[in-house]
């Protein structure tokens, strides 16, 4: 029996098709119909479900796609972003490439993302400690649970502080009927190889209007102003999705909604399975608005006073057993690199970074698979 991942990608059977046109029509080069294909289905697909306008850009990856939001934003060297703090390093590094400080707020138990009420303490207390709002605010929809947006944009809008919701892992994950992605000033997407669809490596950025995506590529592309020759009268970067990656990405987005189905389905079994089992608990999450998480990973806590081994020693054990598993994000206020970072917490992320743990969720997963892992976690005893 082979290694069961965490989250391996699943290709259709498209997506060689989409790569093979663009060598044979030597559109290998970075740009070409690949791009503007794929930028157009997922503008297509994610306007299914926004309230908003829909206009995106295909990029590198998530994290320049956070990157450029925030240059969009003008955010400069002495500003303060606000950033979940329970989250991956992706969410907060592009905040210190614009030279800003990022100031981390904790979540809160029932979707354990950024916590309203911590996130208004942290924006007055800024305001208070410097004289200044935060210029922008990054919920983060972990494990593809929707952040409580309502509430979110309601204190962003307050105090005119915009917002960049990192949808990264959250492609397809529904909050009010909208797509996460769609709701905040900008959104973003990442196509990396373990996120819900993939380009091998890649990004987007949602933004709202067809000026702002303009904007968004000429940044992307080294910001070369309209002459004959190269002018440059901004910093530019090189960003954008190549032609090829692009390909494959046109391929997933024929089967986006099958991986969708498939990981709700795994998430189904492992809570129906692993149901009763002492000390063990798959989470669900809760919150007082409408929402369909994607279940990009389900997460499992682990109660070591209840089942007598911790949560580390059921990883070593299901490695054991050729299961890939993983603990959840380290909240970035523990991170060394942030130490010197301000803060906002109230110990929830603390508490499931110490329990929780990641179990096999991708479209590679079988039914069979599932049973096995269900089996090995039931089979350990202290
Ligand atoms: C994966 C991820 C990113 C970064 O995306 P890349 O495409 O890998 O650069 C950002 N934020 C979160 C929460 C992620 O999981």
């Amino acid at each position: 029996m082979s290694k069961i991942w965490l989250s391996l990608a699943h290709m259709g059977g498209a997506e060689e098709r989409f790569v093979h046109e663009a060598f044979e029509t030597n559109w290998v080069v970075p740009l070409g119909p690949n791009v503007n294909g794929f930028e157009h289905d997922l503008e297509t697909w994610l306007s299914q479900h926004s309230r908003n306008e829909v206009h995106v850009v295909a990029l590198a990856s998530g994290t320049s796609a956070i990157h450029l939001a925030l240059v969009m934003l003008g955010i400069s060297p002495g500003d303060e972003v606000i950033c979940q703090s329970f989250t991956f390093a992706a969410s907060a590094n592009p905040i210190c490439y614009q030279g800003a400080t990022p100031i981390f707020v904790d979540s809160e138990p029932g979707t354990w993302n950024m916590d309203p009420e911590l996130l208004e303490q942290a924006i007055c207390d800024r305001l208070a400690k410097t004289g200044r709002l935060p210029k922008a605010i990054i919920p983060v929809h972990l494990y593809g649970v929707p952040a409580r947006m309502n509430e979110i944009l309601r204190i962003a809008h307050h105090y005119g502080i915009p917002v960049v919701e990192d949808a990264a892992e959250a492609m397809g994950s529904l909050y009010d009927g909208q797509y996460c992605g769609t709701m905040g000033t900008y959104g973003i997407l990442s196509f990396n190889g373990n996120k819900m669809i993939t380009t091998s490596g890649g990004g987007a950025l949602i933004c709202h209007t067809k000026e702002e995506a303009d904007r968004v590529k000429f940044f992307a592309t080294q910001a070369r102003e309209p002459f004959p020759w190269y002018q440059h009268e901004h910093i530019g970067y090189n960003y954008r999705l190549s032609n090829v990656s692009a390909g494959i990405g046109r391929g997933q987005m024929l089967v986006v909604d099958a991986h969708i189905e498939r990981r709700h389905t795994i998430h189904r079994m492992y809570a129906e399975l692993l149901h009763g089992v002492p000390g063990i608990t798959v989470v669900e999450p809760t919150a007082p608005t409408p929402m369909q998480p994607n279940f990009w990973l389900t997460c499992i806590l682990v109660d070591p006073a209840v089942t007598g081994y911790t949560r580390d020693e059921l990883a070593a054990k299901l490695f054991a057993a050729d299961i890939e598993s993983r603990p959840l994000w380290k909240p970035m206020h523990l991170q060394p690199v942030f130490a010197q970072a301000p803060s906002y917490t109230n110990g929830v992320s603390e508490q499931v970074f110490e329990y929780g743990l990641c179990i096999p969720s991708g479209p590679m997963v079988s039914d069979d698979d599932v049973h096995y892992i269900v089996n090995q976690i039931k089979e350990l005893r202290k």
